[in-house]
C-alpha cells in the first residue's frame, strides 16, 4: 500500500461513535480522556457481527463438533499485567486501558516475588517473564518488580508506549542497563510507520513522545523491539519496508525484516464473526496445539475487588471466568479450551504470539 493510500485511509476516519472489542460504546470516562482518539480506529475489522450461539460452550462449537483445546505443554514465559492504568485510551486498546480504568489494579511487587519464589522452587523451565499493562511503568513499584526478576536470573520483557512514564525512569534503566544488559528487551507499542494512522489509533500528539521514547532506547543500546499494526489491505512485505524506511530516517537501531524485533500483530475484535476451532482444525491448518501461545505462557493478574491475584491463561483474556486458570502456577497447568473469538482470529487463524 503506497504511502498515500495510508495517509487517505487515516485522514479518511469517520466521525461517529467508538466501539469497544465487545461492540459497546465507551464510556464517557474513556472516550473523554484528555488523550483518546476522537474518530474509530484505522486498524478496525471490518466483518459481520459475531453470531450469539458461537464460542458458547468450551466443549462444543455452534455447529456441535468438538471445540480445540490446548494443554501446557511447558511454562516458558509468565505473564504480569501490572494493571488497566496508561497514559494514553487507544481505539482498540484490547483491553480498555486509559487514564481512569482500573479494572486490573496495580499488581504489587510483593505479589510478583510470591510468583517468582514459585517458578524458582518448582521444575517449571520458565526463563522470561514479560510485563504488560496498561502502560507498566505507571504503577509504582514496577522497577522494583523489574529490578527482582533480573536480580533472579530471569529475562523480562517489557510492552511500554515509550512516553513520559518510561521517561520518568531513565537513570534506574540505564543502571539496568548496565548490570543486565540485553537480559532486559523493551518492545515498544508503534502502531503504524505513519504519524496519521498511529495517531489516528493512539490520539493526537501520541507519535513524537513515542519516537522519542524508541529513539533514546535504541540510542542507548538496550534491547529493543517494536510491536506494529496492519491497516486493512496492506500487506506485511509493504508494512515492513515502511518501518524500515522509518528506522533509517530516525536512526533506529532495529531490523525490520526480523520478525522478532518488529512484531506485526494480527488484528483482534471479539465483536467481530470467525470460525470457531475445533479439534480437527489442527490438521486442517498444519498446526499444533503445541505452537499456540497458551501453551507455553500465562499471565498474572490482579482483578479489582479480588483479594488477591489470579492466573489467567494468557494476556489476550484476562476477565473471563472461562479463562482463569486458579491462584497459583501450579493449578494453572490444566489445558485451555479455546472458546474465545480472540482464540481464533489472533492465535490459530492470525498465527500470533506475544512472546518476543
Ligand atoms: S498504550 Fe497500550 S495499554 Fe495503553 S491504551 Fe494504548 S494499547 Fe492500551
Ligand atoms: S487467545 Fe489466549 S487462550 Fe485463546 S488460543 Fe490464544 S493464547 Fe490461548
Amino acid at each position: 500500500m503506497g504511502a498515500d493510500r495510508v495517509r487517505i485511509i487515516a485522514e479518511e476516519i469517520c466521525r461517529g461513535g467508538r466501539q469497544t472489542a465487545q461492540g459497546h460504546e465507551l464510556s464517557g470516562a474513556r472516550t473523554n480522556s484528555r488523550n483518546a482518539p476522537s474518530g474509530p480506529s484505522p486498524f478496525r475489522v471490518e466483518a459481520a457481527a459475531l453470531p450469539r450461539e458461537k464460542f458458547a460452550d468450551p466443549r462444543w462449537t455452534a455447529k456441535g463438533e468438538a471445540r480445540g483445546t490446548v494443554p501446557m505443554a511447558r511454562l516458558e514465559t509468565l505473564w504480569f499485567n501490572t494493571g488497566t492504568l496508561c497514559n494514553l485510551a487507544c481505539a482498540t486498546c484490547y483491553i480498555e486501558s486509559s487514564p481512569t480504568n482500573d479494572a486490573l489494579v496495580y499488581i504489587s511487587a510483593d505479589s510478583v516475588a510470591g510468583y517468582l519464589d514459585e517458578l524458582e522452587n518448582s521444575a517449571l523451565p520458565t526463563s522470561e517473564i514479560g510485563f504488560t499493562g496498561g502502560e507498566p511503568f505507571m504503577n509504582p513499584q514496577f522497577l522494583a518488580m523489574l529490578e527482582d526478576t533480573l536480580d533472579r536470573g530471569f529475562d523480562a520483557l517489557v510492552l511500554s508506549n515509550a512516553m513520559k512514564p518510561m521517561r520518568r525512569h531513565e537513570a534506574r534503566l540505564l543502571a539496568l542497563l548496565e548490570e543486565h544488559g540485553r537480559r532486559l528487551t523493551i518492545r515498544v507499542s508503534l502502531d503504524h510507520h505513519t504519524q496519521a494512522a498511529h495517531e489516528a489509533e493512539r490520539g493526537p500528539r501520541s507519535w513524537e513522545p513515542g519516537l522519542a521514547g524508541l529513539k533514546w532506547l535504541s540510542d542507548h543500546d538496550f534491547s529493543v523491539a517494536v510491536a506494529g499494526r496492519l491497516l486493512p489491505g496492506e500487506g506485511m512485505e509493504a508494512a515492513r519496508v515502511g518501518y524500515a524506511a522509518l528506522f533509517a530516517s530516525e536512526g533506529i537501531a532495529i531490523d525490520a525484516g526480523d520478525p522478532a524485533r518488529l512484531v506485526l500483530f494480527p488484528e483482534m475484535d471479539e465483536a467481530a464473526d470467525i470460525p470457531e476451532i475445533t479439534t480437527d482444525c489442527w490438521d486442517i491448518l498444519s498446526k499444533s496445539p503445541a505452537d499456540i501461545m497458551c501453551a507455553t505462557s500465562r499471565m498474572v493478574v490482579h482483578r479489582k475487588g479480588e483479594p488477591g491475584p489470579r492466573v489467567a491463561a494468557c494476556t489476550l483474556i484476562p476477565f473471563d471466568p472461562g479463562f482463569d486458570m486458579g491462584e497459583t502456577l501450579a493449578e494453572a497447568s490444566g489445558e485451555v479450551a479455546l472458546n474465545h473469538p480472540h482464540c481464533a482470529r489472533f492465535c490459530v487463524l492470525g498465527g500470533a504470539s506475544c512472546s518476543a
